[in-house]
């Protein structure tokens, strides 16, 4: 690596916001150090990396140590979807907690800083709306969510004793729902679900009756702001919400999906899950004064970008079927 550029590594790397945020640091002259164990990232995310010479990918489960030098840490790996993280529920509060640990004795030992992907998630279901840093949230600790939302708020707590005790340079965003290309399609997601289901001409699963509320940030924004935060002088540790304040309901989101796909599918509706917040928004008011950062990409062109994306993967999946399928006819 040269000594000029930034070593920069992104766990979860290969994941649906890591893949974009090693994409963007790449573009802009840092070397990438990409780790990612692959539960839910695939190879596929960071397939075009590959080659780059400032690029590299090292298979790596966080649960464990890693003895690596880099400059800057984004501590991204964590499944972030209900369905995912809910399929191992232990291991998703490993990945938070002793993954934070391993991280933060990595920072700590090479004097590196290093940002957490907290989320929107330790405010549980909220009882202040929009949701600002000193809100301390309602969280259910014994639910299905407790896994994922209890996981990240120690690992918080973890990054707040590392900084107080050992002056570990920090930074935790707490992201809201982000979207965008390479959201995994099965990943139960809402913006994925509801857009899979439109191309594919299904019935668009509403959970509950649709009008619980949610506020949906395009990725490129996103990064944008984590790496903005990366960037803050030293006293500025966060927590920061990260989000765009643009608040919808479930049920308007599908009707959007539906206009935007031209689809025929009609709204069905599906049992509430557990726990599942019934408002959610951001305050951004610390993140537009500390870092003059907003969302600049509407819902409605993010939501474009996203189905023209879901688009092509359909129909290499289906070309790719018919391949096969006329290699087995002959
Ligand atoms: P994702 O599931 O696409 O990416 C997570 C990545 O972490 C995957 O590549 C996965 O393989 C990897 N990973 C999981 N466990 C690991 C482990 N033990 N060791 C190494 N790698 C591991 O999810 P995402 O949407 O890209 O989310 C990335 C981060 O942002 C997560 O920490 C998530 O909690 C946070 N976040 C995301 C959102 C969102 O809306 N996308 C919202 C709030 C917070
Ligand atoms: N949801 C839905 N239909 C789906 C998937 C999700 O109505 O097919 C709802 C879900 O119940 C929640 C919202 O959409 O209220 C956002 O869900 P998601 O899993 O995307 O993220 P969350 O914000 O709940 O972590």
């Amino acid at each position: 690596m040269s000594l000029t550029r930034k070593r920069v590594m992104v766990t979860g790397g290969a994941g649906f916001l890591g893949s974009h945020l090693c994409e963007r640091l790449l573009r802009d002259g840092n070397d990438v150090l990409c780790v990612d164990n692959y539960f839910t990232g695939r190879k596929d995310n960071i397939a075009r990396l590959i080659g780059d010479p400032h690029f590299e990918a090292m298979r790596h489960d966080i649960t464990f140590p890693l003895y690596v030098e880099v400059d800057e840490i984004y501590n991204m790996a964590c499944p972030a979807s209900p369905v995912h993280y809910q399929y191992d529920p232990v291991q998703t509060t490993k990945t938070s907690v002793i993954g934070a640990i391993n991280m933060l004795g990595l920072a700590k030992r090479i004097g590196a800083k290093i940002l957490q992907a907290s989320t929107s998630e330790v405010y549980g279901d909220p009882t202040i709306h929009p949701q600002t840093e000193d809100y301390r949230g309602n969280v259910n600790p014994l639910g299905p969510r407790a896994c994922y939302d209890e996981g990240k708020r120690c690992a918080e707590t973890l990054f707040f004793d590392y900084h107080r005790q050992h002056r570990t340079r920090i930074k935790v965003a707490r992201i809201f729902n982000t979207y965008g290309p390479r959201m995994h399609p099965n990943d139960g997601r809402v913006v994925s679900n509801f857009i899979v289901q439109a191309l594919q001409g299904e019935d668009i699963t509403l959970y509950g009756d649709g009008s619980q509320t949610r506020a949906f940030c395009y990725v490129d924004d996103l990064v944008e702001g984590l790496m903005r935060l990366m960037a803050t002088e030293d006293v500025e540790t966060g927590p920061m919400n990260l989000g765009n304040p643009h608040e919808i309901t479930v049920r308007e989101l599908a009707e959007r999906v539906v206009r935007l796909t031209g689809a025929g599918s009609a709204l069905v509706q599906r049992e509430l899950p557990a726990d599942d917040p019934v408002q959610r928004c951001p305050d951004i008011g610390m993140a537009k004064r500390v870092l003059g950062w907003g969302p600049t990409i509407a819902l409605e062109d993010g939501l474009a970008r996203t189905v023209e994306y879901f688009r092509g993967m359909m129909a290499e999946r289906a070309a790719a079927l018919a391949t096969r399928e006329g290699v087995h006819a002959t």
